[in-house]
């Protein structure tokens, strides 16, 4: 196996990836922080999980069997993001007379339908009620997981570091980390991390900087449940999250994703109350995804105040994985500037790989092996990707070997840019599909056949004449050393 390397925030290095498996076909676990359903997921959240899906495939390409779990946060995510003001999804279910139910049904299929149109696979959906759970692939919703949250507060009281009041159960956060304790993840002391923010000083908290692992007498909050011997209320937002990562994947897990927001507040405290809880590490490498910036600004935005999504680029005719283009031609760790011109660049390299691809012959495709000199392009590709996952290098590899087959005439690289395409994931499989359906009208695929023949009994002369009839039609013809290549007139990278 080749080093797989990797930025880890805890030890702000790149460094090579060892998972707790040290098997010979070793099993990577995989926590994402998914999302909070209440509105349409904006292109700032759907580069983040585009980022998640590049990292589970190259993972994948790199031989590990991955168990990936994502989160669903229908309940307990408040609008201050500090465990204050009205529960997210509840605010909305009220906006638009809907339950919460109702509201993180339709926003959950909406988030699905954008994860499949850039080819995210998103974990399959966990069996809500299964009695055994053994650790495997989920997606999981929060409220589906009560129970085990509470299991794991009641696991942080045991050893002395969650309190009751009237409001609900605390996190004490100075007792664990000490009254100037550092943050292990944000290497930020508490006031650092909470700066600028407005912290709710609840007469009953012992300090502004715990947070609530269970809200109690909010009677306004619809989804309450029962908390034995505790009372009727709701998980705090950050509990979630330790709470399915260890019923999924167990105690300590590999890998942990998230936004860069996500450093101060939400991972700190996933990790003081798991590792409170356990006594042991909570993660290996957390991993941090930097923003989409610019779409403020961004005139597609039909209405003041929202931030483009997959829809506004469908309705300016830019197909998704266009999007998922862009998303890799930038280091997941830089910020990357929107501009509808921006995905629109990406677009035109989206197309180049399409029209190569599609216009690709069975035989070609059909051919075990490719030609001798790709292998080069495939160990750039490999390095590239392991190195912290350097998508954009990886791109531009895949770019240089579709130029390479153009220059040298020679197509036999299918093999080698479907391995690409299982890491960048834009479905370059999708066109050979459509090849098999016959992407030729019929009369480009009669006068195909003629010039093959007539190429075949060396019949020169009338193989030009059909070349010839075929490019008016506005193809291209190429006879390479896998034989005939005919595409439609391509557009310049
Ligand atoms: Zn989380």
């Amino acid at each position: 196996m080749k080093p797989f390397h990797i930025f880890n925030s805890l030890t702000r290095a790149v460094e090579p990836f060892m998972p707790l498996d040290t098997s010979p076909t070793p099993t990577a676990t995989f926590y994402s922080c998914g999302p909070t359903v209440y509105l349409p997921q904006h292109l700032g959240n759907m580069r983040a999980y585009v980022f998640v899906d590049t990292l589970r495939r190259a993972l994948e390409f790199n031989g590990y069997t991955v168990r990936h779990v994502m989160n669903i946060t229908d309940v307990g995510h408040m609008t201050s993001d500090e465990d204050a003001g009205e529960d997210k999804i509840e605010k909305t279910a009220r906006a638009e007379g809907k339950s919460p139910l109702e509201v993180a049904n339709f926003y959950i299929a909406q988030f699905k339908r954008d994860c499949a149109a850039l080819n995210i696979a998103l974990p399959i959906d966990a069996v809500p009620d299964a009695v055994a759970h053994p650790p495997q692939s989920a997606l999981c919703r929060a409220t589906d997981n009560i129970p085990a949250m509470i299991g794991v507060i009641e696991q942080i009281a045991a050893h002395g570091y969650a309190y009751t009041t009237p409001s609900g159960v605390y996190f004490d956060v100075e007792k664990w980390r000490g009254p100037s304790g550092m943050g292990r993840l944000s290497r930020q002391s508490l006031s650092e991390q909470h700066a600028g923010q407005r912290l709710e000083h609840s007469a009953d908290k012992r300090s502004p900087h715990d947070f609530a692992l269970w809200v109690l007498n909010q009677p306004h909050h619809m989804m309450q449940w029962d908390f034995p011997g505790i009372g009727r209320g709701y998980p705090g937002w950050h509990i979630e999250c330790s709470a399915m990562s260890m019923r999924y994947l167990g105690e300590t897990i590999d890998i942990h994703s998230g936004g860069l927001d996500h450093i101060p507040v939400h991972h700190e405290n996933e990790i003081a109350q798991s590792e409170s809880a356990t006594g042991h590490q909570f993660v290996r490498y957390f991993v941090h995804n930097a923003f989409l910036t610019g779409m403020a600004g961004a005139k597609i935005s039909k209405s003041a105040g929202r931030f483009p999504v997959l829809d506004d680029l469908v309705e300016e005719k830019i197909h998704p994985l266009a999007f998922r283009l862009l998303c890799l031609g930038a280091k997941y760790r830089s910020e990357l500037a929107f501009s509808i011109d921006a995905v629109r660049a990406a677009e035109k390299n989206l197309n180049y790989l399409n029209e190569f691809v599609r216009c690709l012959q069975p035989r070609v495709i059909a051919n075990a092996h490719d030609a001798a000199w790709a292998g080069a392009y495939e160990e750039r590709f490999h390095e590239a990707m392991n190195n912290d996952l350097n998508t954009p290098q990886a791109l531009a590899v895949a770019l240089e070997l579709v130029a390479a087959a153009y220059r040298q005439n020679d197509h036999r690289i299918w093999h080698t840019l479907r391995i690409f395409d299982m890491v960048l994931g834009l479905d370059l499989e999708g066109r050979i599909k459509e090849i098999a359906k016959g992407v030729f009208p019929p009369r480009i695929n009669r006068l195909m056949t003629e010039r093959e023949k007539a190429r075949a009994a060396k019949d020169f002369k009338r193989s030009d004449e059909l070349r010839a009839e075929i490019e008016l039609s506005g193809y291209e013809v190429k006879d390479t050393k896998a034989g005939m290549v005919v595409m439609p007139k391509r557009v310049a990278p």
